[in-house]
C-alpha cells in the first residue's frame, strides 16, 4: 500500500462488472456505496457498471433499481440522474458461453466511451458455485484487458472446509493471480475493526502491556437478535461455525494477537495475521468436546425455534451458537484464553471485544475489591472504545470506585464510511491490506475443520438455548471453568 491517502483523492478510472446484479447485496451494499464513492470524486465521469443477471431487465430498469437502493431525501436529484447513468444491464446466464460474447462487447462499447483504459473490477456478487465458471469464462472469452488492471472480488462463503476452498481458490487463481484476487471479509472493512492495529501500534501504553504478561483473558462477541430469515437453504449447510468463526472470528483473532508488523504495508501485516492464524492451538477431538459449545436456538417469548424455522430439518443438527476457547500460541499470546461466541436470537446485535487484564498483587489496596483494567472495543453499534478504571470515591478516606475512561474517536463527527464503500475502494487502489489472504483462508479453515470433525465423530453435544437469551448454560460454564465470565451480558 504506498502514499493511498493521496491517491485517494484521485478520480479513479473503472469499469466494474457486477455479477448478480438484480442481487440482494448489489442492491443494498454495493450501489449504495459506489454512490459515496461518486459523492466524494472518487467516481467521476470515467466509469461505468454493468449489471448481470439472468433476468431480462434493461438499462433504465437498472438505473430505477439503483436510483431506489441509494435513494435519499437529501441528495441532489441532479447528481442522482448523473450517477445512474454510468449504468448498463446485460442479461447473462453465466453458464452460457455466447453470453459472455456479448458482454465482452459492451465493456469495450463502455470503456471506449468513458475512457477507462482497461481497467476492470469483476464484483461476483453471487453464489460461489458460479465463481469458477466465470472466471475461465473472463480469461477465454478476453473480457480481461492487456491494458489496464483486471481484478476480481469474490463473497463469503469461501468453501465449506479446506478441501472446497482450496478447490474454489485454484478455481480462480488458474486465472487471476494472487494480486489481482480480492476475497472480501466485510468486517475487515469496518472502522473498529481497522483501529485494532491503531489502538495497538500506535499507543506506547497498550503496546506495553499487549501480552501474556498483563492480559488475562480476550472475550469476542458477535451476537445476532436475528433467528435464519431467508438463509435456511445455505445456513443447514454452513452452521455458525463455518458462517462467523472461520471468517469474521479468526480474523478479529488474528488481528489482535499477531506481532507488530515491520511497516503498514500489505504484505508485512498479512505475514504476521498469517503467523499468527498458524499458531492457532489445535486440540485432539476429545479436547474439542471441552473447550467449544454449539447450541441450537429453541423457541421462547412467541419467538419460533431453529427446528420450527421454514425450509429446516425436523432433526436438523446445525449449530446456531458457538462458543470456543482458543489459544494462539506465539511469544506474547501463549497462554491468553481467547474466548469466542456468535449466536443467532441472542438478546441484541453486537459485535465487541473485552480485553481484561489481569488483577493485580499489591498489599497497597485490599486487591480483592480492585476491579480489572477491561478494555472493550464496542464495533457495533456503538463504535466505541473505553477503559474500565478504578478511581477514588470523592471524600474522606480512600476507597475505591470503578470508573470508564471512553476515547474519543471521532471528535469532529465524521459521517464514518460503511464497510463495503472503503472495501471498493481499496480495490479500487489494488490495496489487498484489508481482504482475506488465501493462507489466511486455509489456516483458518484448517483450524476449524478440526473442531468440525471433531463434533462430526461424536464428540461435544448439541445444546440449547432459548430465543433472546446470550446462549446456553454451558457457554457460561467454559469460562466459569476458569474462574472469569463473560464480560458482556447481553443487557
Ligand atoms: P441473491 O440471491 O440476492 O442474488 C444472486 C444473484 O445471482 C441474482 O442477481 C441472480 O439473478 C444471480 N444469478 C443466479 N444464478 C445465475 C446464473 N446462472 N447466471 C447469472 N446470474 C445468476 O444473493 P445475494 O444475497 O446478493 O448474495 C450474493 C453472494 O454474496 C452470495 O454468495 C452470498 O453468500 C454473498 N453474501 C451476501 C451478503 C448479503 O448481505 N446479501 C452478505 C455476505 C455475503
Amino acid at each position: 500500500m504506498k502514499a493511498v491517502l493521496a491517491i485517494m483523492e484521485i478520480e479513479q478510472k473503472a469499469l466494474f462488472v457486477i455479477f448478480g446484479g438484480t442481487g440482494d447485496l448489489a442492491k443494498r451494499k454495493l450501489y449504495p456505496s459506489l454512490f459515496q464513492l461518486y459523492k466524494k470524486g472518487i467516481l467521476q465521469d470515467n466509469f461505468a457498471v454493468i449489471g448481470t443477471a439472468r433476468r431480462p431487465w434493461t438499462d433504465e430498469h437498472l438505473q430505477e433499481v439503483v436510483r431506489t437502493s441509494i435513494a435519499s431525501n437529501d441528495e441532489s436529484q441532479k447528481q442522482i440522474d448523473e450517477f445512474v447513468r454510468h449504468f448498463y444491464y446485460q442479461s447473462h446466464n453465466v453458464n452460457d458461453t455466447e453470453h459472455y460474447v456479448t458482454l465482452r462487447e459492451l465493456a469495450e462499447k463502455l470503456d471506449l466511451k468513458y475512457q477507462i483504459n482497461g481497467n476492470r473490477l469483476f464484483y461476483l456478487a453471487m453464489s460461489p458455485r458460479f465463481f469458477g465458471t466465470i472466471a475461465q469464462h473472463l480469461k477465454s472469452q478476453n473480457i480481461v484487458t492487456d491494458e489496464g488492471y483486471n481484478r476480481v472480488i469474490v463473497e463469503k462463503p469461501f468453501g465449506r472446509d479446506f478441501e472446497s476452498a482450496k478447490e474454489l481458490n485454484d478455481s480462480i487463481s488458474k486465472y487471476f493471480p494472487e494480486e489481482a484476487f480480492f476475497r472480501i471479509d466485510h468486517y475487515l472493512g469496518k472502522e473498529m475493526i481497522q483501529n485494532i492495529m491503531a489502538l495497538r501500534f500506535s499507543n506506547n501504553l497498550f503496546r506495553a502491556v499487549w501480552n501474556n504478561r498483563y492480559i488475562d483473558n480476550i472475550q469476542i462477541t458477535l451476537s445476532e437478535a436475528l433467528g435464519v430469515e431467508e438463509r435456511a437453504g445455505y445456513y443447514e449447510t454452513a452452521g455458525a461455525l463455518r458462517d462467523m468463526v472461520q471468517n469474521h472470528i479468526l480474523q478479529i483473532v488474528s488481528l489482535l494477537t499477531m506481532n507488530m508488523p515491520a511497516s503498514y504495508s500489505e504484505s508485512d501485516i498479512r505475514r504476521e495475521k498469517i503467523y499468527a492464524l498458524k499458531s492457532l492451538k489445535k486440540y485432539s477431538p476429545a479436547k474439542v468436546a471441552e473447550n467449544f459449545v454449539r447450541a441450537q436456538y429453541i423457541g421462547n417469548d412467541g419467538q419460533v425455534g431453529y427446528l420450527q424455522e421454514n425450509e429446516i430439518a425436523d432433526d436438523s443438527t446445525t449449530e446456531t451458537f458457538v462458543a470456543g476457547k482458543l489459544f494462539v500460541n506465539n511469544e506474547n499470546f501463549s497462554g491468553v484464553p481467547i474466548y469466542i461466541r456468535t449466536g443467532k436470537r441472542l438478546t441484541q446485535k453486537t459485535t465487541r471485544i473485552d480485553i481484561s487484564f489481569k488483577e493485580m498483587e499489591t498489599s497497597f489496596f485490599d486487591s480483592k475489591k480492585l476491579g480489572r483494567n477491561i478494555l472493550t472495543i464496542n464495533v457495533e453499534p456503538e463504535g466505541q472504545v473505553y477503559l474500565q478504571t478504578n478511581i477514588k470515591k470523592i471524600g474522606q478516606g480512600f476507597d475505591l470506585k470503578p470508573s470508564r475512561m471512553d476515547l474519543q474517536l471521532n471528535n469532529e463527527n465524521e459521517v464514518v464510511p460503511e464497510a463495503y464503500e472503503k472495501l471498493l475502494l481499496d480495490a479500487l487502489l489494488g490495496d489487498a491490506t484489508n481482504f482475506a489472504h488465501w493462507e489466511e483462508v486455509a489456516y483458518a479453515w484448517k483450524f476449524v475443520d478440526s473442531i468440525r470433525e471433531a463434533w462430526d465423530a461424536g464428540n461435544g453435544d448439541l445444546s440449547e438455548y432459548k430465543c433472546g437469551s446470550m446462549g446456553p448454560k454451558e457457554s457460561e460454564d467454559l469460562l466459569k471453568h476458569d474462574g472469569n465470565h463473560w464480560v458482556f451480558t447481553g443487557e
